[in-house]
């Protein structure tokens, strides 16, 4: 029987040699990427032996779920990325703790995330969450390709958020790397006119090859970490 700090370690050892491995195929450095461990559903204990092991970006997509664990670890000096639906009367709260919001999918949301920034007094990092889903599927979440001009110049126009990037998931059922490679395209459009904009956070737990094969700079890593959730998603 091995520890649970073990067990983490090991299994951050597997995903850090798949990135290294996907970026030597593709002539990338490693150290471009920004490992984020999605702690969903597992304790605060957790994201502190993560911590203890090197980790400093952590991903939560449950509002009260996030914000009780950032105040727990509120002591580790972790950046927090928020990664799941944005409802317009939570989003001020979630700027208070959240570092970088990465779900941002329309204007609605804006205001409410700049006054939550404002009121924590720290200017927070924001990403464009991009449908990658066909035209005319059932639309889950993330901004249709037409919306994100405007989305993006009202980000970029506020006081207290950055427009860093984009973010995306890639379809259920469909190979992923046609996907990232329309992900690559839209980010491409938005660098054009925000060259601030660089970060491009894509990849999963099966997925992350794929995505660093076409330029992410940020994978989102639950599972293969921390090993299956309790409950599906
Ligand atoms: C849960 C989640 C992840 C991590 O998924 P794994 O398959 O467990 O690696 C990544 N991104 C988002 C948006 C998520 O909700």
């Amino acid at each position: 029987m091995s520890t649970r700090a073990e067990q983490l370690s090991a299994n951050l050892a597997a995903v850090r040699s798949r990135i290294e491995a996907a970026c030597s195929e593709v002539g990338r450095d490693p150290a471009e990427i920004t490992l984020e461990v999605v702690t969903k559903f597992f304790p605060a204990s957790d994201v502190r032996l993560l911590a203890a092991a090197g980790i400093t970006d952590v991903a939560e997509n449950r509002h009260q779920e996030a914000e009780a664990k950032a105040a727990e670890c509120a002591d580790l000096g972790l950046r927090w990325h928020f990664i799941g639906g944005l409802q317009s009367n939570k989003a001020a709260a979630v700027a208070r703790y959240a570092d970088v919001i990465e779900s941002v999918d329309r204007r609605k949301l804006v205001g409410p995330l700049d006054r939550g920034a404002e009121q924590a007094g720290r200017d927070r990092d924001v990403l464009i969450q991009v449908s990658l889903d066909p035209p005319g599927a059932d639309h889950r979440s993330g901004a249709t390709k037409d919306s994100i001009p405007e989305l993006a110049d009202a980000i970029a126009t506020t006081e207290h958020l950055r427009l860093r990037g984009v973010m995306a998931v890639a379809p259920l059922g469909e190979e992923p790397g046609p996907a990232f490679a329309r992900l690559a395209e839209i980010h491409a459009e938005l660098l054009a006119e925000h060259p601030e904009a660089t970060w491009r956070s894509a990849g999963m737990s099966h997925d992350l090859e794929a995505a660093i094969r076409s330029g992410a700079t940020h994978v989102r890593i639950g599972s293969a970490v921390l090993g299956s959730r309790p409950v599906v998603q």
